[in-house]
């Protein structure tokens, strides 16, 4: 259930702010902060390495995390590996492309700037699908090249500045009947929906736990067994290698080959409290919560006449979040005005130039909502925007 004590968990709003930016990062709530000090507090040591009760206590909650996390996904098919967050997730997957033996990525450029720029970086051949005037993405697009043998689809759930929902289901089947490789961005999917990572059966999911209530700096990354042993690190160092000589390197088997150096343990520990915190409240529960909220928001914003990227997707296929413009003022005076009344929205190119710069010349506006939301953030955001939209 949502409800009042919800929100007691964010001790952030005890400020008073109405905070709608869950889509660039959640609040964290304190049983995440607290998983977190004691880990601090309690147990500060490294993982994998100190023959100590700290250093096993450690181990033990941030290997739980990782269970938490097969549970939680239904990922029995999956290595369960940690990174420092999507963006990272996102580039070792570019750079592993030559050993899945790809040649090719299927890329759209409604993405995120995270699902965009590693492919260049890594001077990856793709086919970049291109933004449809209306912005709405046509899934139809990512099969018109025929075969995918030796291709990559790589593609995020829900995109972060249009926040349309992709039926990945149907996506990933559909491609992998064609011989694709599948990858998916679920960064913008995660804090309010859940995923069955068997059943819609990518090859690669990944996404930032500070997307869903977690830490900061922590990214999870499951990569489907089948495919796991071809991939390779993209940084080396300590913890991941069984034996290094003069001149050979033995790493240890996934998950830890891809984990060098000290991770971050208390953000990882932290990511497990975030799913209790999830769990506990109940990803269905969460999920009418949000699209409800989001739901109220649209609907204000049709009644006063504000035009809204994507106007014509109906609720069902928008993830947790409404990007819009107001025609004469630039998104940035916008969300700057509605901060001073302690309205905290996104303005800009959310980290997604390509897509808003096809639909605007000023920005979008973007509000996310979240479980720490309520009818009345709502109402107050209506109250300062109608502010806005009179006074400028
Ligand atoms: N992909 C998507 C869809 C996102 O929304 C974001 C965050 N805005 C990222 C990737 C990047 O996440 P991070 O900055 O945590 O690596």
């Amino acid at each position: 259930m949502i409800n009042s004590n919800t929100r007691n968990h964010f001790k952030a709003l005890k400020s008073g702010k109405v905070y709608l930016d869950t889509a660039a990062t959640s609040l964290t709530p304190d049983i995440v902060v607290d998983k977190m000090a004691e880990y601090y507090n309690e147990y500060p040591s490294n993982v994998h390495r100190g023959n100590y009760a700290w250093g096993d206590v450690a181990t033990t909650e941030y290997e739980g995390t990782r269970d938490k996390i097969r549970t939680w996904c239904n990922a029995d098919n999956y290595e369960i590996v940690f990174t420092s967050g999507a963006t990272f997730s996102s580039n070792l997957i570019y750079y592993n492309l030559h050993n899945l033996g790809i040649k090719k990525s299927i890329v759209s450029l409604n993405d995120h700037h995270a699902n965009i720029v590693p492919y260049r970086l890594h001077n990856n051949e793709v086919e970049q699908i291109e933004i449809p005037d209306n912005g709405v993405f046509n899934e139809e697009e990512l099969f018109k090249f025929g075969s995918l043998d030796a291709h990559m689809l790589h593609i995020s759930g829900v995109f972060n500045a249009t926040g349309q929902i992709l039926d990945i289901e149907k996506i990933t089947h559909r491609a992998k009947d064609l011989g694709a490789i599948v990858a998916l961005d679920m960064s913008q999917h995660m804090s309010h929906d859940s995923l069955d990572a068997d059943k819609v059966n990518a090859d690669f999911y990944y996404w930032s736990s500070h997307k869903h209530y977690g830490p900061t700096g922590t990214g999870i990354l499951l990569i489907k067994k089948s495919i796991a042993d071809q991939i390779q690190p993209l940084i080396g160092g300590g913890a991941q290698v069984s034996n290094v000589t003069e001149n050979k390197t033995e790493y240890w088997d996934m998950p830890l080959k891809l984990e060098a150096g000290t991770p971050n343990i208390a953000g990882v520990i932290g990511t497990g409290a975030s799913i209790d915190f999830m769990q506990e409240i109940g990803m269905d529960v969460i999920h009418t919560h949000t699209q409800n909220l989001l739901g109220m928001v649209i609907k204000e914003l049709k009644e006063r006449k504000i035009p809204i990227i994507c106007e014509d997707l109906p609720l069902e296929q928008r993830g947790g979040l409404v990007s819009f413009t107001i025609p004469g003022q630039h998104s940035y005076d916008v969300s700057v005005a509605l901060g001073l009344k302690d309205i905290y929205v996104r303005s800009g190119k959310l980290c997604a130039h390509p897509v808003v710069n096809k639909l605007s010349d000023t920005g979008f506006i973007r509000v996310s909502v979240g479980v720490n939301n309520n009818e009345v953030d709502v109402a107050r955001f209506l109250g300062a925007l109608d502010q806005v939209l009179t006074y400028g």
